[in-house]
Order: C-alpha cells, then sequence, then structure tokens
C-alpha cells in the first residue's frame, strides 16, 4: 500500500460560487480519484485541522504528500513547512498542485520565487505530453484538453526541472511547463499545473491518471542510508 495525504488549504471552497464545483472540497475531489486504485490509502488533511492535519504521526505514516493551496499559503507555519520539507528529504514524495506553486514548502524545495504570469480568463489548455516513457505519462494520450481554465504562462521561476513530463499551451498564446519532476534529497517532487479552483478539473479521468502515475512514481523506494561527513581515504596515500 502506498500512503497517501492529500492536503488542502480548504478556503476558496467555503464560498458558495466554488462549494458549487467542489461541494466536500477539492481534497475529496483528489481523494476519490486515488480510491480508483486499491494500491493507495488515502487521508485528507486541511488547514483548519490541529497542526494543520499534520501532525507527527501523519508525516510519518504518508509515503505522498499532495499539496493544493492558494490564498492561505502564508498561514501555515513554518514550523509545519520545515517539518514537511525534511520528510521530503527523507525519502517522502511531495506533488504540489496548480497555485500550490507558491506554498511554501514547495517554494523553499525550489529556493527560486517560483513566479509566473496568470489570468482568469476561461481559455482553453492542451497538456502536451513531451516525455512520452516516463512513467507518469502511462496510460495517458499525446495531449489533454481543458475546456476552460486558468492560464499561467512563462517564464516560470522555477528550477531547470529535472525532467519535464508536460507543456501547456493556452488558446490566449502562452506556454507553460505544466509537469515538472525534481529529485531533493531521497524524495521526489511534482509539479501539476492544471487545477483552479473554479473549474471541476480534479473530476477529469485524465488529470486523475497523471495524479495517480504522480504518486506511484513519488512513493519512496528503499535505497542504502547514505552517509555524509569525513571521510578517510580508500587508498594508501
Ligand atoms: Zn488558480
Amino acid at each position: 500500500m502506498i500512503h497517501v495525504t492529500v492536503w488542502n488549504e480548504f478556503v476558496h471552497e467555503k464560498e458558495e460560487k466554488i462549494a458549487k464545483v467542489y461541494p466536500n472540497g477539492i481534497h475529496e475531489a483528489i481523494a476519490d480519484l486515488l480510491k480508483k486504485d486499491e494500491q493507495f490509502e488515502v487521508r485528507t488533511a486541511t488547514l483548519d485541522m490541529p497542526e494543520c492535519g499534520l501532525t507527527d504521526e501523519v508525516l510519518a505514516w504518508t509515503d505522498v504528500m499532495i499539496w493544493w493551496g492558494h490564498a492561505a499559503h502564508a498561514k501555515v507555519p513554518d514550523e509545519i513547512v520545515n517539518k514537511v520539507v525534511n520528510r521530503v528529504y527523507e525519502g517522502m514524495g511531495f506533488i504540489a498542485l496548480h497555485s500550490a506553486h507558491r506554498a511554501k514548502p514547495f517554494v523553499k524545495l525550489m529556493g527560486t520565487t517560483t513566479r509566473l504570469k496568470w489570468r482568469v480568463n476561461n481559455e482553453k489548455e492542451r497538456v502536451w505530453l513531451v516525455e512520452p516513457g516516463h512513467p507518469i505519462a502511462k496510460n495517458l494520450p499525446e495531449y489533454i484538453e481543458i475546456p476552460e481554465e486558468e492560464t499561467y504562462g512563462e517564464h516560470y521561476d522555477i528550477p531547470a526541472p529535472d525532467e519535464l513530463v508536460f507543456i501547456s499551451w493556452f488558446a490566449g498564446g502562452n506556454v507553460f511547463r505544466s509537469g515538472c519532476c525534481y529529485y531533493r534529497g531521497a524524495g521526489k517532487v511534482f509539479y501539476f499545473r492544471p487545477g483552479h479552483e473554479e473549474f471541476p478539473i480534479y473530476y477529469m479521468d485524465e488529470i486523475g491518471q497523471v495524479i495517480r502515475n504522480a504518486v506511484e512514481w513519488a512513493q519512496p523506494v528503499k535505497r542504502e542510508k547514505v552517509y555524509y561527513g569525513f571521510y578517510e581515504p580508500l587508498e594508501k596515500l
């Protein structure tokens, strides 16, 4: 079993307009996508829970964390952010979705501003698969078409991805690196762009397939503990 924690700030969905799209919150919609595969054991956590729902016990249990945030990035205490980032260094997978490009743990893992261009103009997005052999590309078509989405545009201030899986094109002319893989310590990080709260993106089969693939890819792998520090020469000098 892969233990997945879906974290969501759960702020926008308390407004009527967004509650119509995600009546139980974005986290529950994402959890439903994961429950379609029996290898995932899923729990959800939100900002309004004690310790943001990310107690030491939850963090220790979690193999892969999915993060959605937008309006309340600053409300996540640094102490919790540091614990999440340290769990990534230990091997936990971390998947940042959409506006989580500015979530504190993601910014810390990138080490850049992670800023970008944006507009909400209900434009069509075509998410092109540019690394078809990648594990995150499993069972996906050449492109995913999203009828209406928020537009993001380059330049996106991230480090060059270790692997770039998707590039988006938008009807208004912008392009964007939409699926970016990183290795950080013993952990893996994936950024996936789609998922603005006003549109029913997390009900789309193909988006579900990407997220399930990403969790599988990001799960911790068994590896020898690496030694760091002072090191005697191996040869007689
Ligand atoms: Zn958005």
